[in-house]
């Protein structure tokens, strides 16, 4: 498939599902790829949290493809780069904060991939594709949108966004800015559908200083931590300007913490960052003198935070001393967050979260922040991404009741022709999900991840037979304790006698040998446990 004189749109990730994101625009015979994301697993694929799309359709056509525009640096928009980037052979364009920390991930991975950085707002030029950032607020530093115009009409992608009147860290594109767009007229917007049954706006950076300075002050005289995610630039210079508002001296804790600091500072960002000591420094000063950053606001178990509730870190803290998750729980990790919340309530911590301060505010747009940008970029078609199929749906509604003429629901591997004639789906084409696993990327629901959930459910028996017919079980995984002896005895029995019952030709079929021995085996442990776990059995050689 190779596009023709039109416009055309295929997610290969990120819709109906949030997370991954890999958009394409095709035109003119060219493709352009806008963001290559991956997702955490949260346990769905055991032993693996790495999920990448499939991206065979595009490396199929990887001649036509001209270049992959990245629009920010969280995870889920970059997180594939070091993995696929070099393989795809074209290359990436980043703003430069982006970039650093992508080119970080490129270097980590030996992948050797040309970078682009793009320190401008002016438009530059992929085949047909004219591209241009327009920067938006969202929690991280450098959030953009792209302009992308084509023979056919302009595209507004809007990335990862919100409105915030006082965002702290960079400089989003105005009202009168976005209204311009507008005016140049927009054929389609794509849009970040993440928020959308939030009732009420996201909420400015600005109003989170504030409830923290307050928060902070209230704990007089008592140790306190701060988690959030590395990765917001502007949360960061917040919890600074808290630092030294409360008098308190700053401690950071978590490498991605150092990390993001050290790149954002490279990039310009957190310049008035008040000095920052180190843990012994933190430990010898009066309680109430110290403010610590820490990572680990996700419940994960090995960051600062996990650690510090363990006692098992160099900053330590006792009962009265407080922790402010100034971060939302990612779904999945509901559980997580709360073993460490559990941990520290154990011990006396006073725990703060977002819902009993408002110490936190979301990066995406909830509803009346959708209506004002589809009020200023009016295009004439909509297509949410960025969320499930609930929240997609929902936005198309949205749209539709804002006066966008038309909306185009779709999941990824759907082709989507936006330009010319009535915009919709043309077909499907080949996407999916693979993963980490171990050293290896692979199907998600391949073979060893079908078979890794079954052994886990179920257990697994290994039946031995030898050349002079004797048989060997043993079991793995399998609810019994004291019966464990008695129930491989009567295995034994069971498989010798299933396999002594075959007839003929039967006795030197190998597969007939091996399937009597399964279930006569398969049959003993359902008996004596309940359960029907996997059978291997290993014959002789021959
Ligand atoms: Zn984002
Ligand atoms: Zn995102």
């Amino acid at each position: 498939m190779k596009p023709g004189k039109e416009l055309l749109f295929l997610a290969l990730g990120g819709s109906a599902e949030i997370g991954m994101n890999v958009n394409l625009y095709g035109c003119d015979g060219k493709w352009l790829m806008v963001d290559l994301g991956m997702t955490f697993g949260a346990n769905e694929y055991p032993g693996t949290e790495l999920v990448f799309a499939d991206l065979d359709f595009i490396e199929e056509r990887k001649a036509d493809l001209i270049g992959i525009v990245l629009t920010h640096a969280h995870e889920d928009h970059i997180g594939a780069a070091p993995y696929f980037a070099e393989e795809l052979g074209v290359p990436l364009y980043a703003t430069p904060f982006t970039a650093k920390l992508v080119n970080e991930k490129l270097e980590e991975a030996g992948a050797h991939v040309e970078l682009n950085v793009i320190d401008h707002l002016d438009r530059f030029e992929l085949g047909p594709f004219g591209i241009r950032y327009v920067p938006l607020a969202h929690s991280i530093a450098e959030g953009n949108a792209l302009v992308i115009d084509t023979p056919y009409g302009n595209i507004f992608h809007t990335g990862d966004w919100k409105l915030d009147d006082a965002p702290l860290v960079g400089t989003p594109a105005t009202q009168a800015e976005l209204t311009a767009i507008g005016d140049d007229g927009v054929l389609a917007m794509v849009c970040d559908s993440t928020n959308v049954f939030n009732p009420n706006a996201s909420g400015s950076e600005g109003e989170v200083r504030t409830a923290l300075i307050d928060e902070v002050k209230r704990h007089t005289g008592r140790r306190v931590v701060v988690t959030t995610f590395a990765s917001n630039v502007a949360r960061l210079q917040t919890l600074g300007e808290v630092a030294l508002a409360s008098h308190r001296k700053l401690c950071v804790a978590g490498r991605s913490l150092d990390r993001i600091i050290r790149v954002a500072k490279t990039c310009g960002y957190l310049s008035d960052m008040p000095q920052i000591i180190d843990f012994e420094t933190a430990m010898s000063l009066p309680r109430g003198e110290v403010l610590v950053l820490a990572t680990g606001g996700q419940g994960e178990p090995r960051a600062a935070l996990g650690r510090i509730s363990e006692g098992n870190h160099q900053i330590a803290l006792e009962a009265g001393d407080v922790v402010l998750f100034s971060s939302r729980q990612i779904p999945g990790n509901e559980v997580a967050i709360g073993r460490i919340q559990n941990r520290l309530a154990e011990r006396d911590i006073t725990i703060v979260t977002d819902r009993q301060a408002e110490i936190h505010v979301s990066g995406h747009p909830g509803r009346p922040e959708l209506e004002a940008l589809y009020s200023w970029i009016r295009p004439e078609i909509l297509v949410p991404v960025h969320g499930e199929v609930r929240h997609m749906k929902e936005q198309a509604r949205l749209g539709k009741a804002c006066g966008i003429p038309k909306s185009v629901f779709q999941q990824n591997g759907d082709l989507v022709r936006l330009a010319p004639g009535k915009p919709g789906k043309i077909s499907e084409v080949r996407a999916g999900r693979l993963i980490l696993d171990g050293d290896i990327i692979s199907a998600a629901n391949g073979e060893a991840i079908v078979m890794r959930r079954r052994l886990a459910q179920n257990g697994v028996v290994i039946v031995v037979i030898d050349g002079k017919g004797r048989v060997q079980v043993e079991g793995l995984g399998l609810p019994l304790d004291e019966d464990y002896a008695d129930f491989t005895a009567e295995a034994r029995e069971d498989v010798a006698a299933a396999v002594a019952k075959l007839k003929g030709g039967q006795r030197h079929d190998r597969d007939v040998i091996s399937e009597a021995a399964r279930l006569a085996a398969r049959r003993a442990a359902k008996r004596w446990s309940g359960k029907q776990p996997q059978v291997k059995v290993i014959l002789p050689e021959g």
